[in-house]
C-alpha cells in the first residue's frame, strides 16, 4: 500500500523515494511511504491563504462543533483502524487507548471549548482589569488565532491519539494544520486521516497530511506558524536549531523523552493495598504498548527495606505476561514498532546495565506465541536494579523506549524526592501511599519537576485511570527534559495556538471587542422586560432596572424563622453592633438574593426556562432594616446551547436607596429561542394543566 499525502485539497502520490514500512509482528511490508515531489511551499501557502481565513471566520463554538462531529464520525468507523494497528505490535488494549482514547479526547476538547470559551472569534483570558480611578479606562487580555500554520510532528507510538490530541486544539483555536505522522506507524494515521477527509467536516485548507519527510517545510516557517512536536529529545533539539525556527521565534511545543518515576511510600509495606497497586501499575506500564509510552514508569522507587519484596512481586507478575502476535487469543504484550527500535532498546539496556543489574528478562531472548513471529520485533520485559541511584547518571537520562524499567531503593522521603527529580523534568510521577504526611512531602518536593502527579491509594484504586493515562482536561506535558512546560491538555492546549494580547480602552470599547458587557460599558435600556425577550433577540448590554423594595426588620425575622438562619448579625442587635462589619442588625445575603429575584422575575410563561446558577457573588455593603433595594439586570454574554435555547449570563447589581452597590453577581438562565418559545410554552402549559396549575407551572421562575 503506497501512502499518499493530502496537500492543497488533493491526494498526492509520490513517484519515487519510497521507504518500506514493515509489520512489527511478522516483518512483512505493510506500507510504502514517500513525500518526494510534494510542494511544501504550496502546502504552507494554501493553509495560510485558504485554511486559516476559513477557520477564523467561524466562532470557537463552530469549530468545537466540527470536532464533536468528527468524534462522532470516527466512532462509527473505528474498527478498521484497530485491525491495522495490530501490525504496529499493538494489542487490543493498546488499540483501545490509541483509537478510542483519541476519539474521547476529541469529545473532551469539544465539550470543554463549548463550556469554557465564548461563542466568538476571540477567547478571553482573565477578567477586566480596571486601570483608572473613574472607571473610564480598563484593560483585558484577549486571545486571537495565530495567522499561520501549525505543523504537527508525531511520534510513532500513538498514531491516532497523538494526531487527534493535537488536531482538536489547533482547529478550535482556528489554526490550519499539516500533520506529519512518524513513518513507522504512518499507515494507521493515514487511514484515520482519510476518514477525516471523507467526513467533509472541515473547510478547505484546514488540514493537510504529509506521508514521509517534511522536506523544507520547517525552513519556511514564520513567527505566525508553530510546531507541535512529539518524539525524542534529540530530534526535538535538532529541529529547534533550524535557523528559521530560531530566528523567527517560531513557537515550538515539545513533548519529548521522559524518565518518569513511581514512588512506593514508606508506609506501604508488602500486604498493604498500596504495595499491590504499585506492583500492578509498574507491570501494567511495562507491558502496555510494549513499554513504548512517553509516560511509562522508567524508574520504580521503593524503601530500601522492601526493595527485594518489590522485585519478587514484579518478577512474579511479569512471569504471567503472554508475549506474541496481538491477534492471538490471550496475548497481553505485543511487539516493539520495528526491528530497528529493538536494536535501539537493546543498546540502551546495555548502557543502563553499566549502572544497574538486569534482574528480570533477557534482551536477546523471548518466548512468543503466534505462528509468524520469528521476524517480529519482540522483546522480553526487562527489569534492572540500581542500588545506588543517587550516584548513578544514565539511569536518570537514558530512555530505553520499550518494556524496560529500573528498580531503585531509597532511604527516607528526602532521598526519594531527590531521586525522582534527577529525571530533570518528567511528564508524570506517581506516588503510592496512604500516609497523608508522606504524600504531602513528596508532592511538594517533586511537583516543580513534573507536569502531572498521580497519587494512588486504596480510596481511589478502583476509579483512578493509571500512571499513563493523561485525561484530556489535564496537563499533558512536563518541564525540563520532558519538553518544557504544560503544553497540551485542557483549554490551555487551545490557547497555545493563539496570541494573548492586552487590549486597553474604555469599558464600552472593550465590550465591543470582547462581545461581553462589563461594568462601565454603555447600557441599552430594554424596551421590554428582558425576561420577555427570546434568546436570539436579546442584545449584549440590554439593561433593565427594577423598582424598589424596602427591607423591614419583620422581613429579616420572618426569613430567619423560615430558613432557620439565625446568625447573630441578623438577630442580635448588640452583637451585630459590636462586630467590625455592622452598625446593627443586617439583612441576610440570601434574603437579598431572594428579594432581588422577586423584583426582576416575570411569572408568566416566557422565554426564560430555568435558573442555571450564580457566579462571582459578592455582598459588598450591609443592608439594614429601612434600606430600599433596587436591581439592575444587564445582558452580559450569550452562549448558544441547542437550537431550542441558549445560556444567558446576566450581570446583576443590587443597589440601596443611595445608589451604593450592596451586592453583585452573574445570573445564568436558559432562554428559549424565538422559534421555540411557543412550542415550549405549549408543552409546559400542557404539562401543568394550565397556565397557573399543576406541579410544573412555575418552570420559568428563577
Ligand atoms: P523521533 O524519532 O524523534 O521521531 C518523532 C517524529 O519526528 C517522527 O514523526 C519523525 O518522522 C520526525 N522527524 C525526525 N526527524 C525529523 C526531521 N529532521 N524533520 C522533521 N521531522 C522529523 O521519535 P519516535 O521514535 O517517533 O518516538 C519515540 C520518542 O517519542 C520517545 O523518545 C518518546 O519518549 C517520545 N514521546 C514523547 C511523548 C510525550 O508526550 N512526551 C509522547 C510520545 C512519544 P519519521 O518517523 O519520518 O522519522
Amino acid at each position: 500500500m503506497k501512502l499518499r499525502s493530502y496537500i492543497c485539497g488533493d491526494w498526492f502520490e509520490a513517484k519515487d523515494g519510497f521507504v518500506d514500512v514493515r509489520s512489527a509482528v511478522d516483518g512483512r511490508a505493510v506500507a510504502q511511504v514517500s513525500s518526494s515531489g510534494v510542494d511544501f511551499g504550496a502546502a504552507l501557502e494554501y493553509a495560510r491563504r485558504v485554511g486559516g481565513p476559513a477557520l477564523r471566520e467561524l466562532t470557537l463554538h463552530d469549530r468545537a462543533d466540527m470536532i464533536k462531529r468528527l468524534a462522532l464520525h470516527l466512532s462509527d468507523r473505528k474498527h478498521p483502524f484497530c485491525e491495522l494497528s495490530y501490525d504496529t505490535g499493538a494489542t487490543q488494549k493498546d488499540c483501545f487507548f490509541d483509537i478510542d482514547g483519541g476519539i474521547l479526547t476529541l469529545f473532551s476538547f469539544a465539550s470543554k471549548a463549548r463550556c469554557e470559551l465564548p461563542n466568538a472569534r476571540i477567547a478571553l483570558d482573565g477578567p477586566i482589569e480596571p486601570l483608572s480611578r473613574g472607571g473610564t479606562f480598563a484593560g483585558r487580555h484577549i486571545l486571537t488565532s495565530l495567522q499561520g500554520v501549525a505543523i504537527h510532528i508525531n511520534a510513532f507510538n500513538f498514531p491516532c491519539w497523538g494526531m487527534l490530541e493535537k488536531l482538536a486544539p489547533s482547529i478550535i483555536a482556528g489554526v490550519p494544520l499539516v500533520v506529519k505522522p512518524a513513518t513507522q506507524s504512518a499507515y494507521v494515521a493515514h487511514a484515520v486521516f482519510e476518514e477525516i477527509v471523507r467526513s467533509g467536516i472541515f473547510p478547505a485548507g484546514s488540514l493537510q497530511f504529509v506521508a514521509g519527510s517534511l522536506g523544507d517545510t520547517l525552513e519556511r516557517l514564520t513567527g505566525q506558524d508553530l510546531v507541535s512536536f512529539t518524539g525524542s529529545r534529540s530530534t526535538s533539539l535538532q529541529l529547534q536549531a533550524i535557523p528559521a525556527i530560531r530566528e523567527n521565534a517560531v513557537r515550538f511545543i515539545a513533548e519529548q523523552d521522559s524518565l518518569n518515576a513511581a514512588i512506593l511510600g514508606p508506609d506501604a509495606g508488602p500486604g498493604s493495598p498500596e504495595f499491590d497497586l504499585f506492583v500492578k501499575e509498574v507491570v501494567r506500564e511495562l507491558t502496555a504498548k510494549t513499554g513504548q509510552r512517553c509516560t511509562c514508569i522508567r524508574r520504580a522507587l521503593a524503601p530500601r527495606a522492601i526493595i527485594d519484596d518489590v522485585q519478587r512481586a514484579v518478577s512474579g507478575r511479569l512471569g504471567e505476561v503472554v508475549i506474541g502476535d496481538p491477534r492471538e487469543e490471550g496475548v497481553t504484550m505485543g511487539a516493539l514498532i520495528s526491528l530497528g527500535q529493538r536494536e535501539e532498546v537493546r543498546a540502551n539496556v546495555a548502557h543502563l546495565a553499566k549502572e544497574a543489574a538486569i534482574v528480570y528478562g533477557d534482551p536477546f531472548h523471548v518466548r512468543t506465541v503466534g505462528g509468524n513471529t520469528g521476524n517480529g520485533a519482540f522483546i522480553s520485559p526487562i527489569v534492572l536494579r540500581c542500588d545506588a541511584p543517587l550516584a548513578a547518571k544514565d539511569v536518570h537520562r537514558v530512555e530505553a523506549f520499550g518494556p524496560v524499567t529500573t528498580l531503585m531503593p531509597y532511604d527516607g522521603i528526602a532521598q526519594a524526592v531527590a531521586i525522582a527529580n534527577r529525571g530533570e523534568g518528567s511528564l508524570v510521577a506517581s506516588v503510592f501511599s496512604y500516609d497523608a504526611n508522606a504524600v504531602d512531602e513528596i508532592v511538594r518536593g517533586i511537583a516543580a519537576f513534573h507536569g502531572r502527579i498521580l497519587v494512588v491509594d486504596r480510596d481511589c484504586a478502583k476509579e483512578q485511570t493509571g500512571h499513563g493515562s493523561p485525561l484530556a482536561p489535564l496537563v499533558h506535558g512536563g518541564p525540563g527534559r520532558a519538553g518544557g512546560g504544560e503544553e497540551m491538555g485542557g483549554i490551555r492546549g487551545v490557547f497555545h495556538y493563539m496570541q494573548r494580547t492586552a487590549v486597553q480602552g474604555s469599558p464600552s470599547r472593550l465590550a465591543t471587542v470582547t462581545g461581553q458587557w462589563n461594568p462601565g460599558a454603555a447600557e441599552t435600556p430594554s424596551a421590554r422586560h428582558p425576561f420577555e425577550v427570546p434568546y436570539d433577540a436579546l442584545t449584549i448590554g440590554e439593561t433593565f432596572r427594577t423598582g424598589g423594595r424596602e427591607i423591614t426588620l419583620e422581613d429579616i425575622e420572618r426569613f430567619a424563622a423560615l430558613t432557620g438562619d439565625e446568625f447573630y448579625a441578623h438577630m442580635n442587635e448588640a452583637a451585630a453592633k459590636a462586630s467590625p462589619f455592622f452598625e446593627g442588625r443586617v439583612a441576610h445575603g440570601y434574603l437579598l438574593l431572594a428579594f432581588a429575584a422577586g423584583l426582576f422575575v416575570k411569572p408568566e410563561l416566557g422565554p426564560v426556562l430555568a435558573n442555571y446558577g450564580l457566579d462571582d457573588l459578592r455582598f459588598l455593603k450591609p443592608v439594614y432594616p429601612g434600606d430600599t433595594l433596587r436591581v439592575r439586570l444587564v445582558v452580559k454574554e450569550k452562549r448558544p446551547r441547542k437550537p431550542e435555547y441558549g445560556e444567558v449570563r446576566w450581570s446583576v447589581t443590587l443597589f440601596n436607596q443611595n445608589d451604593a452597590v450592596v451586592a453583585q453577581y452573574d445570573l445564568l438562565t436558559m432562554n428559549a429561542t424565538t422559534e421555540h418559545v411557543p412550542v415550549l410554552r405549549e408543552a409546559i402549559q400542557a404539562g401543568s394543566g394550565g397556565p397557573r396549575g399543576g406541579t410544573r407551572g412555575g418552570a420559568q421562575r428563577s
